[in-house]
């Protein structure tokens, strides 16, 4: 069994980002936006402060109170939009209940949306689009790739290190049938357009698919990605597969600390059948966190066209 290893590769990333940026001037950055002081969102938000400062790049986190209207937030998304210093700009999910998401992340220029979830970034990635360049494509030409600007969309960042992950490995996509589990706007849906993009074929499953342990049996890789603890066992996989485990759950710890993170994949039971899989943590986490970083100089790029 292969252990696909995300912090590992996470580790290669930044060394990588770190290189790039000593010699960028002005210096890639970052605004993190969140309203309200939710536990689970300080943490992620901890997670991309850290990874930024050990890559050089500059991240700024700026904290609203949770009374805060829609209005008053698209109006500071509008400045940080208009400010040249400013190369991508991300809001953590979820807002209180009052705020309207998508009027939110549309608010956010495009070309500096570095989770691609605006509108038009997603309709690029929809159109197969993105800045996912094969390597033949990054060696254009300069003119070229200033044209491409206009048309080029981020992939959500966890989407993203999905991917990465199994390019890492040199796992194939193209052809190769994959099964995800979990349709949400920030996982499942993108997710499904990138290996479609790759040219898979891809089911999407869900909480009112039916046997869903014969579907996921016949895959050759399986994303999961709908935050339930031990929904995946050993009756729902087969030998030669690749697993890529997505979930973020915590559960009561009998031992140690109150809390222990765990992902949809029963990882005892799987690990002993299939051929590659990513553990939960230190598997899809840590590439999402990477994979922002990677489009926040994609951002940096564009905007001052180096
Ligand atoms: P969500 O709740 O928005 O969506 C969950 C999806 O799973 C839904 O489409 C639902 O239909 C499906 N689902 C739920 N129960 C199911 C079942 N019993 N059988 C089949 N399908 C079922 O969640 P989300 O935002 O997509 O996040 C999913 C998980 O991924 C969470 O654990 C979250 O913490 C984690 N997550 C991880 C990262 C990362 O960086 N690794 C990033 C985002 C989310």
């Amino acid at each position: 069994m292969t252990l696909l290893d995300g912090k590992k590769l996470n580790e290669k990333v930044a060394g990588e980002l770190a290189a790039k940026i000593k010699k960028l001037d002005p210096k890639p950055k970052l605004v993190i936006i969140q309203v309200g002081d939710l536990a689970q969102s300080n943490a992620y938000i901890g997670r991309k402060i850290k990874f930024g400062e050990k890559i050089g790049a500059i991240v700024e986190h700026k904290r609203f109170p949770e009374k805060i209207t829609q209005e008053e937030l698209i109006g500071h998304i509008k400045i940080y939009d208009q400010n040249s210093s400013v190369h991508g700009i991300i809001v953590q999910m979820p807002l209180p209940k009052h705020i309207d998401k998508d009027a939110i992340i549309d608010a956010i220029d495009p070309a500096k949306d570095v989770d691609g979830l605006t509108s038009r970034n997603l309709k690029l990635l929809w159109e197969n689009k993105t800045t996912n360049y094969s390597s033949s494509e990054r060696r254009e030409s300069r003119s070229s790739r200033q044209a491409r600007t206009i048309n080029a969309g981020f992939i959500p960042a966890t989407t993203k290190g999905i991917i990465s992950l199994l390019d890492e490995y040199k796992i194939p996509i193209e052809g190769q049938n994959v099964v995800i589990v979990g349709r949400s706007f920030l996982v499942g849906k993108p997710t499904f357009l990138a290996f479609l993009n790759r040219n898979a074929t891809v089911t999407v499953c869900h909480r009112h698919t039916k046997n869903l342990a014969q579907i996921t049996k016949s895959a050759d890789i399986l994303v999961f990605a709908a935050g339930k603890p031990n929904l995946i066992g050993k009756e729902h996989v087969s030998k030669n597969q690749v697993v890529i485990d997505v979930g973020i759950n915590a559960i009561p710890n009998e031992d140690g600390p109150r809390h222990k993170l765990v992902g949809d994949v029963n990882f005892a039971e799987v690990s002993k059948i299939v051929k590659a899989i990513s553990p939960v943590p230190g598997g899809a986490g840590p590439m999402t966190v990477a994979s922002l970083f990677e489009n926040l100089l994609e951002a940096h790029r564009y905007q001052n066209n180096s």
